[in-house]
Order: structure tokens, then C-alpha cells, then sequence
């Protein structure tokens, strides 16, 4: 059975039915209807509806034929704006494909972030100082887009 690949998980089990079975798509993007984003796996953040042939290009070595398979699938998916997101305010299970970072949330105004950010955060906006209690939650955090506010809690 020499050259012969290894056997695969079905994969009516990898892949919902909409999807192209042989595209490989899975490997590179994980679309998630309830938050209705497509989300890069390797990166480990979300692509704006319309952003995805140029991220390909810029942060992907993979084949023009790919890239352009992978961005006819994503215009197919019913994809939210970035500020249409609904970011829950309560933590929500992790979401596949988005990466967690240790963060902190502050308990006044929800604001996440980095903690060191978060701290800064309560200083300015809410007159912490420091020897006060912190008014901030340590919080594991998912972003969807980097750079943006679009940061959900984790459980
Ligand atoms: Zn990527
Ligand atoms: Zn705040």
C-alpha cells in the first residue's frame, strides 16, 4: 500500500453540505453562521466581508487557484458587516477558529482589551488609581478583527 494516503475522517463530518467536500477549504476557513464571519485558521481572526482575496495574497504562500477557491467560497457565505457584529456582552463558549488571549474587561464599562491596556483604561475613563480595588476582571478574550473592538469574553 506504498503511496497510498492515509485513510480520511468521512467527510460528510468535516464539512456542512453547502461546502465544495474536495476543496480543502476547511483547512483554511472556518465560517461560523451564528456570528455570520469567515474566519482564517491560521491567523486566528476573522477576514471583512470583501477582504479575503487580499489577505490571501498578503499573508498566504498558497497557490493562486487556492486563494481563488477559497475567495469564491467565502463570497458565497452570508458574511455581516464589521460593525453589524453582535458581540455578546456575557462570555460565550470559545469560537472555533478565533484566537484566545488572556485579558481583562472592565466591570463599568465592559471595555476588553490587553490588561495592561484595560488598567489604563480604568485610570483615564474612571479615575482608578492605583492601591484602589480593581474595577476590572481578568477575562479570556477571542477578537475578531484586529485592531477593532470586536472582542468577545470566553468561558
Ligand atoms: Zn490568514
Ligand atoms: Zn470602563
Amino acid at each position: 500500500m506504498v503511496g497510498k494516503p492515509a485513510p480520511r475522517i468521512p467527510t460528510s463530518i468535516l464539512y456542512p453540505p453547502t461546502m465544495n467536500r474536495d476543496s480543502g477549504i476547511d483547512q483554511y476557513l472556518v465560517y461560523n453562521p451564528h456570528y455570520r464571519t469567515i474566519i482564517c485558521r491560521q491567523h486566528g481572526y476573522a477576514i471583512a466581508p470583501g477582504g479575503m482575496i487580499r489577505h490571501l495574497r498578503d499573508y498566504h504562500k498558497i497557490p493562486l487557484k487556492t486563494r481563488q477557491a477559497l475567495n469564491t467560497y467565502s463570497e458565497s457565505l452570508d458574511l455581516c458587516a464589521v460593525d453589524e457584529l453582535q458581540i455578546p456582552s456575557e462570555p460565550v463558549d470559545s469560537i472555533n477558529g478565533l484566537t484566545i488571549v488572556d485579558g481583562s474587561q472592565c466591570n463599568l464599562c465592559m471595555e476588553k482589551g490587553a490588561s495592561s491596556s484595560i488598567k489604563k483604561h480604568c485610570r483615564i475613563a474612571h479615575q482608578w488609581g492605583e492601591g484602589k480595588v480593581p474595577i476590572w476582571t481578568k477575562q479570556r478574550l477571542q477578537t475578531f478583527f484586529p485592531g477593532t473592538n470586536c472582542k468577545c469574553g470566553s468561558r
